[in-house]
């Protein structure tokens, strides 16, 4: 018969579980307040103290650490001599293991919590069951996130988990312990000097983010990094917020790339910031062409007239079902695309699509939300910040002209902050009707990417006259509005704070545009 062990500190979904078990014949042995909440719902249970023939001390410091429960999880079932001891010292394997541990994290979250609170909410013998059954994966079952209870349940029902389970729950843990941890010594790393002295609440650093909270699981290696020289991996978190990308699922293509992967990040997390179809295209993390339109089509015939040359080779993501049309319109236009990212690919554009065999496919599931923290790496260390998620309000825009945007205008300025945001600075956009007319980025002076959208927009055949124009950060001087208005832009949105924003200002209205201030910055580096 098989034994598993239940000792959970959320007890959400541990009663549906543990009948579903009881019901396939698995015998139930549980820490105290776990082993109550089954016996009180009339299922058969052991207590580990009464397996271990110790009570739980020490406050339920110790519960399970005894030989009588690593024994049974630690031992290898093919090694005779392991089982022998087993046999030797009367102790019971224990083949299925689930265990969510003391609530560290919330505990901690609390304003009122004190030193001693979070360190008793340390847990220690949960970790240590759970390193132990990961150790003997191989012979050992091991769960610690609700949503795997239905796989396993299948699997035993089908006969038994299989080795491929068991060794991705055993993954899983070594990252969940291991992100455990992290968070104590997190937590003690950011109190203030003096707390282990001070018996009463201890200050905690508000929002202090942190990069032990990462639960991240290997999922894929890939032939190279951003250069072939490079070696490179894809690292997924356990719990991708959603919205991001990290939920895609490949329905074709070749393995995708460093680099692939990295630009349809930058895709989707522009594209997903339209309410209306959008499309966005990128190239070397930029966009090259963003638009919004009626439909999914319309959308992607605007953003590639942006830049059709750049959009050559890139990543194309929409936020509505990529359908036929659009496919006939990528096949018309002969658009070379790497990889396609949407909510949804319908089945006459997927069949369309298979004509391509080496464009990547994806559908991403689209959801409001995102990555919460954002990382850099730095020589020897490592910039954490909260991600840049920002998105203006009404109430916050402010008209600092005598000429007031015309409610176009400002649907123009508008669209063009949002697809500012998601352009390396210094960005200059120049946007009308929905769609970008010329994208300067990623220069040292916020001129030189003024000049460049212009040169862009020339080279697409695009008129900037009546144009709307944002820029991720102030204008310092005049000259780069004075650039964007010999352009013929009609009105500007930037966030203002210049020490010379009263010349930027004067110069809106010395040449007749209208200019919004946001008070926000969207750096991006
Ligand atoms: P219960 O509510 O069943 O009494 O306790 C369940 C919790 O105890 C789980 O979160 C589990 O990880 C934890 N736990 C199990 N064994 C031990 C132990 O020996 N020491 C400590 N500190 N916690 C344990």
């Amino acid at each position: 018969m098989t034994t598993a062990l239940l000792s959970v500190s959320d007890k959400t979904g541990i009663l549906d579980l543990a009948s579903a078990l009881h019901a396939r014949g698995v015998k139930l042995l549980s820490t105290g307040g776990t082993a109550r909440l089954l016996a009180d719902a009339g299922l058969p249970v052991t207590e580990v103290a009464e397996v271990t023939g110790f009570p739980e001390m020490l406050d339920g410091r110790v519960k399970t650490l005894h030989p009588r429960i690593h024994g049974g999880l630690l031992a290898r079932r093919d090694v005779p001599a392991h089982m022998a001891a087993l046999a030797e010292h009367g102790i019971g394997t224990i083949d299925l293991l689930v265990i969510n541990l003391y609530p560290f994290a919330q505990a901690t979250a609390r304003p009122d919590c004190t030193l001693e609170d979070a360190i008793e909410n340390i847990d220690i013998g949960g970790p240590a069951m759970l390193r132990a059954a990961a150790k003997n994966w191989a012979d050992v079952g091991v769960v610690i996130d609700p949503t795997d209870y239905p796989q396993v349940l299948a699997e035993l029902d089908a006969g038994g988990l299989s080795r491929a389970t068991k060794f991705s729950l055993a993954r899983k843990v070594y990252a969940h312990t291991a992100a455990y941890d992290g968070m104590i010594t997190n937590y003690l790393s950011a109190l203030e000097p003096g707390a282990e002295e001070r018996p009463a609440a201890v200050p905690q650093r508000a929002a202090y983010p942190s990069v032990y909270n990462l639960q991240l699981v290997k999922t894929q290696d890939m032939r190279y990094g951003e250069n072939p020289h490079q070696s490179a991996a894809f690292y997924r978190e356990l719990k991708p917020a959603a919205g991001t990308l990290a939920q895609w699922v490949q329905l074709q293509g070749k393995e995708l790339s460093f680099n692939n992967i990295a630009d349809a990040d930058a895709a989707w997390e522009c594209v997903k910031t339209f309410d209306e179809p959008a499309c966005v295209i990128v190239k070397h993390a930029n966009p090259c062409g963003v638009a919004v339109g009626k439909s999914a089509v319309e959308a992607y015939l605007k953003a590639l007239k942006t830049d059709p040359t750049s959009a050559y080779g890139g990543i194309l993501a929409l936020n509505r079902p990529l359908d036929a049309e659009v496919v006939a319109a990528i096949n018309a236009a002969k658009q070379f695309v790497e990889v396609a990212l949407a909510p949804a690919v319908t089945p006459e554009a997927r069949e369309m699509l298979a004509a391509k065999p080496n464009l990547r496919l994806l559908e991403v599931p689209l959801a409001p939300g995102g990555n919460a923290m954002d990382f850099k790496r730095v020589g020897g260390g490592l910039l954490l910040q909260s991600a840049d998620s920002k998105n203006v309000a009404p109430a916050e825009l402010k008209v600092v002209t005598t000429l007031q945007p015309t409610p176009q205008q400002m649907a123009d300025l508008l669209f063009a902050w949002k697809v500012a945001k998601f352009v390396k600075s210094n960005a200059i956009v120049f946007c009308g009707g929905g769609m970008t007319l010329g994208v300067g980025a990623g220069q040292m002076s916020r001129i030189d990417s003024a000049r460049i959208a212009r040169i862009k927009a020339g080279h697409a055949d695009l008129s900037l006259t009546g144009s709307a124009v944002a820029s991720d950060a102030f204008f310092p001087f005049r000259d780069g509005l004075d650039v964007v208005i010999d352009e013929g832009a009609s009105c500007v949105i930037q966030p203002g704070g210049s020490m010379r924003d009263a010349e930027v200002i004067a110069a809106a209205n010395e040449r007749g545009v209208a200019m919004v201030f946001t008070g926000t910055r969207h750096f991006r580096h």
